[in-house]
């Protein structure tokens, strides 16, 4: 296969496998601190994508890490009610943050399962491993010890493959999780010891500050934290990560990439992931999407406007690196969900262009179109019977046209389906009574498509007449309006005899 015709899924599964061998492991993780996002999405549907190439080669496990030890730092806004119960907990870890709905242990593992809901919606069914359980375990002990013995080593790597000039005084791999208040963001170790260490929980954070007490701990109590860029290339260690990716920003030079290899390789003396692969955001008329702002459409919307397989469709057929606009409206709607279509009829067994067979590849690692009828068809028959049980029935798709019905009631009712699908069967006047009758009486049943639209040239060469004034005159002699869908297609689904009733 020419390389210039893969998918990123297949180039970067190709790369995986020749560097490293199997099981592969793939990892991809959030901090499930609010409401799931758009870009959520991205982090496990391209993950997921890349595990299934990987599983033709040999055998693979997807880790999904969930962050949730990260100190819960905003209160996100459909939760702002719940202020009150809230507050007093900003700067302890979301995973000892209590759940306001009451229906999960804390306010981490309420998004996060709201996470893991969407996963297995779109197919996705990664290990799910929680920071506070890998931490709890002692996962990460050898790495907080060896960090803190060697803190000055540690430090020069972070300092200088984040591209800084100096370092705080008191930094410290280890954040300690306060004994007295609970609190991760707050406090900051003051010395070191033989596993054990001391700290004061009295820094000020934007959204929070220190109790004020001073404890002591052990690593092997379990009542930490490293800091994010050397919690990353630790947990890549001990799960042995071969794959994982990030987003352009962690990408940059002096980003958290840079230094998550430069722990590896300087400080393991390892060589880490075999491949590190980047994605684009998402954006919406331009502007990356962002829940704070507003910008973009919610998961909730998406999920509610397009059939899965068309959402994860949309998301997989670009170029991974490309910022990728997801912006749904009456102009994009149509063209995304044909293309799709399109994508589901090519055969990606045969020799393909470039365009089309990425878009085989991606239509491939979706869960596959629910529907049979095209919509085009679907939509015509729609406007002409209004009930759906009947659109099914006539186009032989009972299941697909209810699967896809309530979102296309959606699109009606938002006012993206263009305006040649909603008309009324009953004629207007026009000014070619007589061609307009010589084309119906023209039709016979046996007539395919290709033979309806010939005949409409030739009678209008005959009658010395534009094409697009013919047209223009049967579709005013049949739904009142100057255009239509498209004709030939339209009097196959009308049937021919209807035609012939219509323009008696
Ligand atoms: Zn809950
Ligand atoms: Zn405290």
């Amino acid at each position: 296969m020419d390389k210039k015709n893969s998918h990123w899924s297949e180039l970067i599964a190709d790369e995986a496998a020749e560097k490293a061998s199997p099981p592969f492991i793939i990892a991809s993780g959030i901090t499930t601190s609010g409401p799931l996002h758009p870009g959520t999405l991205c982090e496990f549907l391209f993950a997921d994508a890349i595990a299934k190439e990987l599983k033709k080669k040999g055998e693979t496990h997807f880790i999904f890490n969930a962050d949730i030890l990260d100190a819960f730092d905003s209160i996100p806004e459909p939760f702002k009610k719940y202020e009150k119960e809230l507050a007093p907990h900003l700067g302890k870890p979301l995973c000892f943050t209590p759940d306001p709905m009451g229906c999960h242990r804390s306010f981490g593992e309420h998004f996060l399962a709201e996470a893991a809901d969407a996963m297995h919606k779109f197919g996705a069914h990664p290990e799910i491993m929680p920071a506070h359980e890998l931490y709890a375990k002692g996962a990460y002990d050898e790495y907080a010890r060896e960090y803190s013995e060697r803190k000055d080593e540690v430090k020069e790597i972070v300092r200088v493959s984040s591209l800084r000039e100096t370092m705080p005084d008191d930094w410290h791999p280890i954040m300690p999780i306060c004994e007295e208040c609970g609190k991760v963001a707050t406090t900051r170790v003051l010395s070191y010891s033989n596993g054990t260490y001391e700290y004061a929980c009295d820094r000020e954070v934007e959204y929070t500050r220190g109790c004020g007490c001073k404890g002591k701990a052990k690593i092997t109590d379990h009542k930490y934290k490293l800091l994010f860029r050397l919690d990353w290339p630790a947990r890549q260690d001990f799960l042995n990560v071969q794959m994982e990716g990030g987003s352009v920003d962690h990408h940059t030079k002096g980003g958290t990439i840079a230094t998550v290899y430069a722990i590896h390789r300087q400080f393991f003396k390892k060589n880490g992931p075999v491949v590190f692969y980047k994605f684009g955001f998402l954006k919406y008329r331009g502007k990356k999407y962002s829940k704070s702002k507003g910008i973009g459409h919610t998961v909730g919307e998406l999920m509610q406007l397009l059939p899965l397989p068309v959402l994860e469709y949309a998301l997989l057929r670009p170029d991974l690196q490309e910022d990728k606009e997801l912006v749904l409206d009456e102009k994009t709607l149509l063209t995304l969900v044909s293309d799709f279509e399109y994508a589901a009829s090519i055969d990606a067994e045969k020799e393909l262009e470039r365009a089309d067979r990425k878009k085989a590849v991606a239509y491939s690692l979706t869960q596959g179109k629910g529907w049979n009828a095209p919509l085009q068809d679907i939509l015509v028959t729609y406007a002409l019977h209004k009930d759906w049980n009947e659109v099914g029935k006539k186009l032989g798709d009972p299941e697909g046209v209810a699967c896809l019905a309530p979102y296309v009631e959606q699109w009606f009712a938002r006012k993206w389906i263009p305006d040649k699908y909603v008309f009324e069967l009953k004629g207007a006047p026009h000014e070619h009574a007589n061609l307009v009758k010589e084309f119906a009486s023209s039709l016979n049943e046996g007539m395919g498509e290709q033979d309806i639209q010939n005949s409409v040239y030739e009678l209008a060469k005959k009658s010395n007449v534009p094409p697009p004034e013919l047209f223009k005159a049967i579709y005013l002699a049949l739904i009142s309006k100057p255009q239509g869908p498209k004709l030939a297609r339209f009097i196959k689904i009308l049937g021919v005899k209807k035609v012939k009733e219509l323009i008696a």
